[in-house]
């Protein structure tokens, strides 16, 4: 701190911590000090009643303050909270918060559809330097951009509704297309039982008796193959089949092969879908060379052919 004498005048240049350093100064020095504080109106030419008024002043702006910060908190939390007003849909353009309220500041001013960010920062209370004439505009800012708000919200929700409508299609599509993949998987899992071969006869009842499978006409010797993955349960003759193949596949159902002219494979034995398993024939009851094929299920026998046309085997 220094100090010097310019006629009657006594400058003296402080610092901030000049002001704590009171005891050190003269009783005429620490005037000159407080009197070169912002704001300082000379005690000589303020009355009591003055005095009064300042404070009542002072006590009104700080009053009003203390009711708008909250408010432009309840604002800076309602855009905080991840409330994006878009400034097509709000009309609310980039810069004129900040124009009309300096605490607020367009974080992003978004395109090509892409929302605005508006972040409002409530002021210190305590600040001095606001006051009502800036509160106003800024109240005024705040009430037009709440309904801006409520605006952008109720069209972010049906924009919201919309996009989980369409992850919602996206989800039912994926999951249709994977079972349409597994579905196709799954197919090529089966193989026909016979090739190049017709339906001469199907499951149902027949000359006064249930025909419990459904026959192909072939050629004697023409390939039998294993419909799917399995194991050969039966591998025999019988009066009725004459020589015959069951297998039974992975999931329990049976597959039965009957009036061949060879088995070629042995119970027991394990077959990949496509194996031969025997050959076309006429032993047993049957009148002419054909593959009689029942699908046994839970120990009933079942229409082979839907069986047959779900693998896409016939
Ligand atoms: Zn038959």
């Amino acid at each position: 701190m220094s100090s010097r004498r310019t006629g009657r005048h006594r400058c003296v240049a402080v610092t901030p911590d000049d002001a704590l350093a009171k005891d050190d100064l003269t009783r005429r020095e620490y005037r000159a000090l407080v009197q070169q504080r912002p704001g300082h109106v000379p005690e000589h030419r303020t009355s009591p009643r003055r005095r009064r008024r300042e404070h009542l002043r002072r006590r009104r702006r700080q009053h009003l303050l203390g009711r708008v910060a909250p408010t432009l908190a309840t604002a800076a939390l309602v855009l905080g909270t991840g409330t994006v007003v878009a400034s097509q849909q709000t009309g609310l353009a980039a810069g004129s918060a900040e124009a009309a309220l300096p605490s607020a500041q367009v974080v992003s001013s978004g395109s090509g559809g892409q929302p605005a960010r508006v972040a409002v920062a409530a002021p210190d209370p305590r600040a001095q330097g606001a006051s009502r004439s800036q509160a106003r505009p800024a109240l005024a800012v705040v009430a037009a951009v709440a309904a801006d708000v409520t605006a952008a919200r109720s069209e972010l929700h049906a924009g919201v509704r919309a996009h989980a409508a369409v992850a919602a299609t996206t989800a039912s599509t994926a999951a249709a297309t994977s079972e349409t993949l597994d579905g196709a998987r799954w197919r090529e899992s089966f193989h026909p039982p016979i090739t190049d071969a017709s339906v001469t006869s199907d499951y149902g009842p027949r000359w006064g008796r249930m025909h419990q499978g459904i026959d192909f006409g072939a050629q004697t010797g023409h390939p039998l193959h294993a419909v799917a993955d399995a194991v050969v349960t039966t591998a025999g003759y019988n009066s009725g089949l004459g020589y015959h193949v069951r297998l039974t596949l992975t999931d329990g159902t049976v597959v039965s092969y009957g009036h061949l002219s060879r088995v070629l494979v042995e119970r027991g034995q394990r077959v990949d879908a496509g194996d031969i398993v025997g050959r076309v024939g006429s032993s047993g009851l049957s009148t002419g060379a054909h593959l009689h094929l029942e699908v046994w299920q839970d120990g009933e026998p079942v229409d082979p052919r839907p069986w047959l046309v779900e693998r896409g085997l016939l």
